[in-house]
């Protein structure tokens, strides 16, 4: 903030201070928001290309919060890991995806899988993170192979042995594995190559890009080859045209996820797609 003008500056503190206020209280309100039950689970469906069903399902955490109206978790899921409380969250989605996926599974569809998103710190608390959420699939009824964990390349970076054990320990248990955002990191050819996974999610930045020239047109149809070789599911997200579709169906990816078939959505409107389709 040197050599510009008083007010210039001033005005640049005062945003600052403005900024740094907002993140203090939404971190206070985030520590009672789970008390309070502001948080809510919305569920986009994943529709195999094949037969156009849905056959899976991503779950996506939403913030009605008091005052500032549903909070976005481009806004809130930051925050949540800089201060921790992303474990006690994470613990509360994957709750509700269970209390969910039981009634799924029982009434409409027996092979549903919900994709969960996780985040680096849930792996690296070997005693409160992710590593209780098998001890609960154990005493619980519901199969693991409902359960798929997304995950990102940032949990390579902070990549040691406890990352990889507990995944291999996930999928042992038939727990599936998604790599999130594929393509869009440093890395995402060498992560494939640490860790073992299941699926592998095109990022919607290619998606969005795909009919707009022949080097994303293909960029996508090698990402959609690489997962064919190494045997791996391929979903693409953020699909919002049906020429988008067209092409990715012509590239013959597994699976769809996007606007164009379905917002997230409550998963009572869930349950009634679920419903009709059955
Ligand atoms: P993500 O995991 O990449 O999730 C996909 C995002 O794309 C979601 O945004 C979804 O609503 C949006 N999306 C789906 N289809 C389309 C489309 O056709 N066009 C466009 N433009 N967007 C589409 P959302 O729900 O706002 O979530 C944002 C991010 O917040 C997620 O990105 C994920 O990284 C994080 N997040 C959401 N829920 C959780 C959670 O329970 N735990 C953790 N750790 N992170 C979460
Ligand atoms: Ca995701
Ligand atoms: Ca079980
Ligand atoms: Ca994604």
């Amino acid at each position: 903030a040197k050599a510009i003008g008083k007010n210039k500056y001033h005005y640049y503190t005062k945003s600052m201070r403005e900024q740094a206020l907002k993140r203090v209280t939404l971190i206070s309100d985030m520590r009672n928001a789970i008390k309070n039950e502001e948080f809510f689970v919305l569920y986009q469906p994943i529709y195999d290309l094949k037969t156009g069903k849905i056959t899976k399902a991503e779950a996506l955490i939403r913030w009605q919060h008091p005052t500032h109206g549903v909070v976005s978790p481009y806004d809130f899921i930051p925050l949540a890991e800089e201060t921790g409380l992303i474990n006690e969250i994470s613990d509360w989605v994957f709750e509700q995806v269970c209390k969910n996926i039981c009634y799924w599974r029982q009434h409409y569809l027996p092979e549903l899988q919900v994709c969960i998103n996780t985040s680096p710190m849930q792996y690296v608390d070997t005693e409160n993170g992710i590593a209780t959420w098998l001890e609960h699939l154990r005493k619980s009824e519901i199969s693991p192979q409902a359960i798929v964990l997304e995950i990102t390349e940032r949990l390579l970076m902070s990549a040691d042995h406890t990352v990889s054990d507990i995944l291999a320990q996930f999928r042992a248990a038939g727990v599936q594995v998604a790599l999130d955002d594929f393509g869009t990191g440093y890395s995402s050819i060498s992560y494939l190559q640490k860790f073992t996974t299941d699926i592998i999610k095109i990022d919607k930045s290619f998606v969005h890009s795909i009919n707009d020239s022949k080097i994303n047109r293909t960029l996508c149809e090698i990402i959609i080859m690489l997962g064919k070789k190494l045997n791996l599911q391929v979903v693409a997200e953020g699909i919002e045209t049906s020429e988008q579709n067209e092409i990715l169906q012509a590239l013959q990816c597994d699976f769809a996820q996007g606007y164009l078939f379905s917002k997230p959505i409550e998963p009572e409107e869930l349950t009634a797609l679920l419903r009709d389709s059955s």
